[in-house]
């Protein structure tokens, strides 16, 4: 699961309209082309974007579904040049979970990221992480990538930024020398992304949104759906929008403590049962974050759930 199911983020200008062209080699810079897997779903939009970046030698960044189709669509595309590595934005399966069979059908290639899967923090006891089914939890980098390191992808370098938030190991990749980063799941202009507690952190995603809109690049390339041409404002509006959701939380408890149940309902009124699911762990994430800052109390289910929360007392 990578996305917050329509609607979610209403009030944002998301941009739906894009021909993903599932399997056809789409050149989208120099040296430069996307590949969109065949994984459409609510939570995918359009399916997965891996790209290949280089000419002569190349890098495949997000590989994207265990899908054979999708395998061969790469294979076809990188055309028996060498590849060097692939890279992942982070271990969500609808972007890693090919790597191991790329990395096999292409001699070994090696499998760099930003470290192994791990959630944005401890577990709670009895605590389950809703997104556990989700995560690529066995894949081991060759390389670990860490912020501020440059890659050189075949005549193309790669700036690596890291922004937790989505997801504790989330990278995005500054195409340098050009406007252009590959945005991941950070930052997509089809939808807001899913910020679900432990697997992500709304405090994380909020730096996170700062330090992109601040990187020095302008067009963004997300790992669902089409570009996003003035990326920076468009982070800022989507940091604003979960500014509002915050104080629409604590104006919802302003008169008195309430089961996460009626908050949800406050602030999706209409939510069907599956956009409720993500609904209910966006709002979760949002109180875990306001709960830090000290604004409201919350109160815990047997696993591990936020059930109640009211705003804390005045010290
Ligand atoms: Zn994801």
């Amino acid at each position: 699961m990578s996305e917050a199911p329509p609607h979610v983020a209403a009030g944002l200008n998301f941009q739906r309209q894009f021909d993903a062209q599932p399997g056809e080699p789409i050149q989208v810079g120099d040296g430069l082309t996307r590949v969109t897997a065949p994984n459409a779903s609510p939570y995918t939009f359009t399916g997965t974007n891996s790209f290949l970046i280089g000419t002569k030698e190349l890098f495949v960044l997000d590989p994207g579904p265990d899908d054979g189709r999708h395998l061969e669509a790469l294979t076809s595309a990188i055309g028996g040049r060498p590849l060097r590595a692939i890279i992942l934005t982070h271990t969500h399966k609808d972007h890693s979970r090919l790597a191991r069979k790329l990395s096999r059908r292409t001699g070994g290639t090696p499998i760099w990221f930003g470290g192994r899967h791990k959630t944005s923090r401890r577990l709670r006891r009895f605590e389950v992480n809703p997104l556990i089914a989700s995560c690529d939890w066995s894949l081991v980098p060759d390389r670990t990538l860490a912020d501020g390191d440059v890659i050189d992808a075949g005549g193309v370098s790669l700036e690596v930024i890291a922004t937790p938030g989505h997801c504790a190991n989330h990278l995005c990749f500054g195409v340098q020398g050009t406007p252009l980063l590959f945005s991941g799941d950070h930052v997509m202009g089809w939808n807001s992304t899913l910020v679900a507690v432990p697997d992500g952190s709304m405090a994380d995603y909020f730096a996170s949104l700062e330090k992109i809109m601040n990187a020095g690049y302008s067009t963004y390339l997300p790992a669902h759906g089409g570009p996003i041409s003035d990326g920076p404002a468009y982070a800022r509006a989507l940091l604003f929008h979960r500014q509002q959701r915050n104080r629409q939380i604590l104006l919802a408890l302003s008169d008195g403590e309430k089961p996460v149940g009626d908050l949800v309902s406050r602030l999706y009124p209409d939510a069907n049962a599956s956009i409720r699911r993500a609904a209910a762990m966006t709002v979760a994430a949002h109180l875990e974050y306001l709960a830090d800052l000290g604004k409201v109390r919350l109160s815990f289910g047997p696993v591990g759930w936020v059930q109640n929360a009211r705003i804390a007392d005045q010290v």
